[in-house]
C-alpha cells in the first residue's frame, strides 16, 4: 500500500536545504500511504500539527497535512523537508482523530481518507480576486461627450453609468461588443479596474429570519434538540415521523440553535434531495443559501466552499455522503436527513457509510446528531430499541393532513390487457385523478423501454458481453438501443437473433418506464406527460427545472424512477400508482425486504401531502406478503420488529458483523485463485465464519471476473484486524484486485 513512498524514495532528489532541520515532524499525503512520513522542518520555518504543507513526493510537490511528531525513523541524509507552510487555518485535531479513525474502521489506507478531506488542493490558496470594472471618478457627460466615443464605446459606457462593478465579460455581453472594448475604455481612464473577491458561501445565516410557529409536538422534539446543542455533549437522536410531520421544519429549529451558539453545522442529504426547492426553503427560513457540497459542483464553486468551511466562515454545509470529510473548524450538529437511504453508503474507492461515520464524527466531537426518516434503517431502531439513541417521535403530519389510503391491487385477479401494465382499476383511478385537475405519479424503478430483450423462436436473452447484466433496451429517435446500465456498453437491436439467426425474433420482455409512457399516452391521450429517470436529464439543473415543472403544475402524469420518490412535496399530486411493488424482492439480498419497504413508503408519501386526500395503489403478485400486509395496514414497527427477529435468528447485522472481500481480475482463473488462496488461510479464531469463495452475483463487470468471500464475526470480534491480518497475509499480483467492503450493504 506504501509503493507511492517508495517510488518517491527512488525518485530525483529534492531540493535540498544543506542546514540541518531544527525539527522533524511526521507529515500525511493526500495518496494511498498507511501511515504518516517524517519530514524536516527548515529553519526559520514555523509549523503546528494540523497545518497545510507543501512537501516533495515522488518528484512532485504536493499538499499534504502536519499529523505529529516525527517517528525519527528516517536516516537524516535521506530527510526530505517541508517545502512550504500555506496560509490557511490549521485541520482541527478532532477531524486528524476522525480520519485516522475513518481509516481504521473501513480498512482504508489512511492518506486514502484523508484526500476525501483535501480534495480540493485549490482551496489551500486564498482565492485571488477577479478583475472588475467600474465606471471612474470624474467622468462627466460633458467629458464623454467631447471624447466622440465610438457607437460601441457609447455603449459600454450606457451600461456601466449606473456605477454598477462588472466583469469585462459580463460587459461585453450586455454592449454587445468584444472584451478589448472595455479594456480599451479603461486604458483611457473612463473606467477603473477593481477587484471582485467571491463571496464566502453561508457567512452569515440569520437564526432569527423566517421563524415559524411550531405545533406542540413538534415544539417538544425542538426544544430537547435544543437543550442538547447548548449541553455540549455527544447525543444521537432518531428523529422520527411521517412525510410531512415537519421534521425538517424540527431540524431547522436545532440548525437555528447551533447557528446562536456560533456552530458550524452540517446537513447530509442523498444527493438528490438537494432540490431548488429545499435550498428555497432554507432560504426562506436563514436569509441566505447553505454552502453546497456534491457531485454537480464547479471546480470554482468546491473551492469556495471548501476554503470557506476550512477557515470556519461558511456556517451552513448541505451536502452529500462526502461532505462529511471537508475540515470543519467548529462543528457543532449533524442531521442526516433521509438516514436509511442507500446512498450513503460509498460504494468504491473508501467504502464507507457515510451515516455511520456522521455518528462517529459527532461522538469525537462531543456534539449532537439526528438521524431523521420516515422510515429508519434497521440498524438506527435497533439502537433506539436498545436505548443507545434517543428517539425523538412527531406523530402526525403537520395541519391534519391525512396519510394516503393504500391498495393492494392483486395482479392475478385484476389483469392489466394484454401487452399493458397497468391494471384496469388503476387506470379508473388515473382517470378520476386527471378529472378533478389533480396529478398522478406511475411509479416504476426501472430506466429505459425493456429490461430484457428475448429471442421468441430459441430463447437467447440479449446480454452484455462485458458484465453478468440483461441489455436494457431503450427507444431512441435513431429506433432501438440495447445499453448496459452497467458498462454503458451499448449497440442497435440487431434484426436476427444473435444465437439463431431467426429473422425479426427478437422481442421486448417486461416494462421499463418509457414502455409505461407508451402505454399511458395510449390510454390518456390528452394528458400531459413527463417521465424522469436519471438518464432524463443530463444535468442537475435540468432536473431541478423538471422537478419545478412538476409542482407548477404543468404536469398531469407523471411516470418516474426513484429520482421523484425522495423528499419533493407535489401539493396536487394525489395519486400514486406503483407499477411493480414486488420488484426488488426476488434477489433475496440481506436489507432487500427492508430496502422495498423503504422505497414504497417513501413513494407513498407522495400523495397528498397537502389538503387534498392521497391515494395509493401497489400492483403485486403477492398481497400476502409481509410488506405488502405492513404498507397497507401501516405497520411499520412490526415490520422492522418482524425483520429483526429473522436477522437475529440468522446471526446477522445489527446482531453479528460482516465484511465482504471481493476479489477481481480480467483473468478469470487468476483472480480465482487468489481468492481461493484467502479460502485456504481464512481466519480460524472461534466467532468468526468465512464463506466463499463463489462468484459475484455479478460475475462480470466491466470485463472484470469478480469473486466474493464473506466474513461473518461476533461483535465482539475487532473485525478490521481480523479481515486485514488475514488479507496482508497473501500475496497478491499486481493484475489482481482485493477490495475489503466493512458492513457491506450491497452483496453484488
Ligand atoms: P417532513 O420533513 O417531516 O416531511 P416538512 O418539514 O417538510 O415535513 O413539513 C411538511 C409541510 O408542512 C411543509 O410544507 C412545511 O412547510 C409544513 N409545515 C410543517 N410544520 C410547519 C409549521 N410548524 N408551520 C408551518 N408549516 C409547517
Ligand atoms: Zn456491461
Amino acid at each position: 500500500m506504501d509503493s507511492l513512498f517508495q517510488d518517491e524514495e527512488l525518485g530525483p532528489a529534492p531540493k535540498k536545504d544543506s542546514r540541518p532541520p531544527s525539527e522533524v515532524r511526521s507529515v500525511l499525503v493526500p495518496y494511498p500511504v498507511d501511515k504518516a512520513y517524517d519530514y524536516g522542518v527548515p529553519e526559520g520555518m514555523d509549523v503546528q500539527d494540523g497545518d497545510y504543507v507543501c512537501v516533495p513526493l515522488g518528484g512532485r510537490e504536493v499538499p499534504a497535512v502536519v499529523w505529529g511528531q516525527g517517528a525519527g525513523d528516517v536516516k537524516p541524509e535521506k530527510l526530505k523537508y517541508i517545502i512550504d507552510r500555506y496560509d490557511a487555518a490549521p485541520m482541527r485535531k478532532v477531524h486528524r482523530d476522525f480520519i485516522s479513525w475513518a481509516a481504521r474502521y473501513c480498512a482504508a489506507p489512511i492518506g486514502s481518507v484523508l484526500k476525501m478531506a483535501l480534495s480540493v488542493p485549490a482551496g489551500l490558496e486564498p482565492p485571488a480576486p477577479a478583475r472588475g470594472f467600474q465606471l471612474a471618478d470624474g467622468v462627466s457627460d460633458a467629458r464623454l461627450e467631447k471624447a466622440k466615443l465610438s457607437v460601441q464605446r457609447r455603449a459600454v459606457m450606457d451600461v456601466m453609468a449606473d456605477g454598477q462593478i462588472r466583469r469585462a465579460s459580463e460587459i461585453a455581453e450586455v454592449a454587445g461588443c468584444s472584451a478589448s472594448v472595455v479594456k480599451g475604455l479603461s486604458d483611457k481612464g473612463f473606467l477603473k479596474q477593481v477587484d471582485i473577491f467571491n463571496p464566502v458561501p453561508c457567512k452569515t445565516p440569520n437564526y432569527k429570519h423566517g421563524a415559524v410557529d411550531l405545533s406542540e409536538d413538534q415544539q417538544d422534539v425542538a426544544e430537547r434538540l435544543c437543550e442538547q446543542i447548548g449541553d455540549g455533549g455527544y447525543y444521537c437522536n432518531l428523529l422520527d415521523g411521517v412525510t410531512g410531520a415537519g421534521k425538517t421544519e424540527v431540524y431547522f429549529e436545532a440548525i437555528a440553535k447551533a447557528l446562536e451558539q456560533g456552530k458550524q453545522i452540517l446537513l447530509l442529504l442523498p444527493e438528490i434531495a438537494l432540490s431548488n426547492a429545499f435550498l428555497q426553503r432554507f432560504n426562506d427560513r436563514f436569509g441566505c443559501y447553505p454552502a453546497l457540497w456534491h457531485s454537480g459542483l464547479t471546480a470554482a464553486q468546491r473551492r469556495l466552499t471548501w476554503r470557506g468551511v476550512a477557515q470556519g466562515t461558511s456556517r451552513v454545509v448541505v451536502g452529500a455522503r462526502s461532505a462529511l470529510f471537508l475540515p470543519y473548524q467548529k462543528l457543532g450538529l449533524i442531521i442526516v436527513d433521509e438516514e436509511h437511504d442507500p446512498a450513503y453508503k460509498q460504494e468504491d474507492g473508501v467504502r464507507y457509510h457515510a451515516r455511520d461515520m456522521a455518528v462517529v464524527r459527532a461522538h469525537l466531537g462531543q456534539f449532537p446528531i439526528v438521524l431523521v426518516s420516515a422510515t429508519p434503517s434497521l440498524e438506527t431502531m435497533q439502537n433506539v430499541w436498545d436505548g443507545k439513541y434517543e428517539h425523538l417521535i412527531l406523530p402526525a403530519r403537520f395541519g391534519g393532513a391525512q396519510m394516503p389510503e393504500i391498495d393492494l391491487v392483486d395482479l392475478r385477479e385484476d389483469k392489466p390487457d394484454s401487452g399493458n401494465f397497468i391494471a384496469p382499476s388503476l387506470k379508473k383511478a388515473m382517470m378520476d385523478t386527471l378529472q378533478r385537475g389533480e396529478q398522478a405519479l406511475m411509479f416504476l424503478n426501472r430506466r429505459g423501454y425493456a429490461p430484457l430483450t428475448l429471442c421468441r423462436s430459441c430463447g437467447h436473452r440479449m446480454e452484455c458481453p462485458r458484465c453478468t447484466a440483461w441489455l436494457v433496451e431503450h427507444k431512441t429517435a435513431r429506433g432501438a438501443h440495447l445499453q448496459c446500465h452497467h458498462c454503458g456498453f451499448g449497440v442497435s437491436v440487431p434484426k436476427q437473433c444473435p444465437s439463431c439467426s431467426d429473422e425479426g425474433s427478437l422481442v421486448p420482455c417486461g416494462p421499463g418506464v418509457e414502455r409505461i409512457e407508451e402505454e399511458v399516452r395510449q390510454s390518456f391521450p390528452d394528458a400531459r406527460v413527463m417521465v424522469l429517470a436519471s438518464d432524463t436529464t443530463d444535468s442537475q439543473d435540468e432536473l431541478r427545472t423538471l422537478l419545478e415543472r412538476i409542482r407548477r403544475k404543468e404536469v398531469d402524469i407523471i411516470i418516474g424512477t426513484q429520482i421523484v420518490a425522495k423528499g419533493h412535496h407535489f401539493p396536487d399530486l394525489t395519486l400514486v400508482g406503483v407499477i411493480d411493488a414486488d420488484l426488488g424482492l426476488q434477489g433475496g439480498e440481506l436489507r432487500a425486504s427492508e430496502r422495498v419497504y423503504q422505497l414504497l413508503h417513501q413513494v407513498a408519501g407522495r400523495a397528498g401531502r397537502a389538503e387534498k386526500p392521497g391515494h395509493v395503489y401497489l400492483q403485486t403478485y403477492m398481497p400476502q406478503h409481509r410488506i405488502m400486509q405492513a404498507l397497507a395496514a401501516a405497520g411499520r414497527d412490526a415490520f422492522l420488529q418482524a425483520e429483526a427477529a429473522e436477522r437475529e435468528a440468522a446471526h446477522m447485522p445489527p446482531f453479528a458483523r460482516l465484511a465482504g472481500i471481493i476479489v477481481t481480475g480480467r483473468d478469470e482463473a487468476q483472480a480465482l485463485g487468489v481468492a481461493k488462496a484467502l479460502a485456504r488461510v481464512a481466519p480460524q479464531e472461534a466467532n468468526v465464519q468465512t464463506f466463499g469463495p463463489a462468484p459475484a452475483p455479478m460475475a462480470r463487470l466491466r470485463g472484470r471476473y469478480r469473486f466474493r468471500l464473506l466474513v461473518r464475526a461476533e461483535k465482539t470480534i475487532n473485525l478490521q484486524k481480523t479481515v486485514l491480518d488475514w488479507v496482508n497475509s497473501i500475496k497478491v499480483p499486481s493484475t489482481v484486485r482485493v477490495i475489503i467492503d466493512i458492513d457491506p450493504q450491497s452483496f453484488m
